[in-house]
């Protein structure tokens, strides 16, 4: 039987590459539901090349040419942010990738998880905003939550066969972005085409810039403490700049499990959904011998502030990571639109982690509240 992916944001980056492992998989996967935001038009190319069971337009602005365009196919159309949280519900799916940016991935998630979906795991915003209350749903639902972030996928791999073997350490992998070595000084003037260069990975911008300012590791040590269910004591970030060693486990007795291979979101994605099996790929072959040396650094903390700010805000719990995670979305967005500079989105951060009043207990609401008002507050520091 054929795996039925739903997957959510299949025009963005991780979206597109999981489409390539379902054409290249065809006996095992098909797509089952398609969304996007914006991009209709390709959405629309995507569900004729696909036929997948329904899709989902975001902007409800492009549902008219959506389903004009799809009116010959069989394939239901529909329209906003509530369709999301439905479609992931159909009997028909059998796995939601998560592919959308930003926390708009987490209501879906929620919805999936409570129809006993299994869950691919690319929207790592989700377990930021809401690590605590995701894992509660996944241990009552019983549902499995595979990551698609390379890095946890690593640390997945290095854990099977482990069953409860204590981990000792997690080691996160970073390839230290395309400012790997800058001093302030010289991030003072940074422009987006420059930290929209990532050295050895093409992505989303949201995530590119992320990557550059090291806010996506920080994502990622807040991600891997609710997956792999460890104190953040327990998570070292590593630069590594040729992303080779995607991530390892360190065990009690001091041996260290690693996975290795090319940079290629392929592997995690169809490992995410194929898990348990191993799929086998023509994809290039990593070379020991043709590369020579893998070289690791401290990553430089005072300079990019934006990993100390996610481990601080991990560390304090409740809505932190929630206003982290908010504010650094407008930080993001700020500067994709030159309205900030480089080293001002730590700034703006740092100043709502300060100002966002804290919440130590969290429920949905709270959240969802927390979330708002700290875009808010973000945007009029932008005035
Ligand atoms: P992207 O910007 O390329 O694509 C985002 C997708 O989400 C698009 O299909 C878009 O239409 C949709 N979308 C955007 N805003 C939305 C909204 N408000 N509601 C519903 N849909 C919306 O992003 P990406 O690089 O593919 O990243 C997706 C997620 O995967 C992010 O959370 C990112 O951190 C994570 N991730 C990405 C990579 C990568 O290599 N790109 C690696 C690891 C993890
Ligand atoms: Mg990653």
């Amino acid at each position: 039987m054929k795996k039925r992916i739903a997957i959510l944001g299949s025009t963005g980056s991780i979206g597109t590459q999981t489409l390539e492992v379902i054409s290249e998989q065809p006996e095992h996967f098909e797509a089952e539901v398609l969304t996007a935001q914006n991009h209709w038009e390709l959405l629309v190319q995507q569900a004729i090349r696909y036929n997948p069971n329904a899709v989902v337009i975001g902007n409800e602005a492009y549902y008219k040419n959506v389903s004009e365009a799809l009116k010959p196919h069989d394939i239901k159309v529909f329209a906003g942010s509530k369709a999301l949280n439905e479609v992931v519900e159909m009997h028909t799916v059998d796995m939601v990738l998560t592919a959308i940016v930003g926390s708009a991935g987490l209501l879906p998630t929620i919805h999936a998880i409570k129809a006993n979906k299994p869950i691919a795991l690319a929207n790592k915003e989700t377990l930021v905003v809401a690590g605590e209350l995701i894992s509660t749903l996944t241990l009552e639902h019983e549902v499995p939550v595979l990551p698609v972030d390379s890095e946890h996928s690593a640390i997945f791999q290095c854990l099977c066969g482990e069953y409860t073997n204590p981990i000792e350490k997690l080691i996160l992998t970073s390839s230290g972005g395309p400012f790997r070595g800058k001093k302030i000084a010289e991030l003072q003037h940074i422009t987006k085409r420059e930290a929209l260069k990532h050295p050895t990975w093409t992505m989303g911008q949201k995530i590119t810039i992320d990557s550059a300012t090291l806010m996506n590791k920080g994502l990622e040590v807040i991600e891997a403490k609710w997956l792999f269910d460890v104190n953040f004591d327990q998570i070292e970030v590593v630069v590594h700049p040729q992303s080779i060693i995607h991530s390892a486990v360190q065990f009690t007795d001091g041996s260290i499990k690693a996975q290795l291979g090319l940079p290629d979101m392929k592997l995690p994605i169809q490992y995410a959904m194929a898990y348990p099996e191993r799929l086998s790929t023509h994809y290039p072959r990593f070379d020991f011998a043709q590369i020579g040396q893998l070289t690791f650094e401290k990553p430089d903390v005072s300079t990019f502030r934006n990993l100390q700010l996610a481990y601080d805000a991990g560390r304090k719990g409740g809505n932190a990571p929630c206003v982290l995670n908010a504010a650094n979305e407008i930080a993001v967005q700020a500067f994709l639109q030159d309205k900030i500079g480089f080293l001002q989105m730590s700034n703006l951060i740092e100043n709502c982690l300060k100002s966002i009043p804290f919440e130590k207990n969290i429920t949905l609401e709270i959240l969802t509240e927390t979330d708002i008002e700290t875009r808010k507050f973000a945007e009029k520091q932008l005035k």
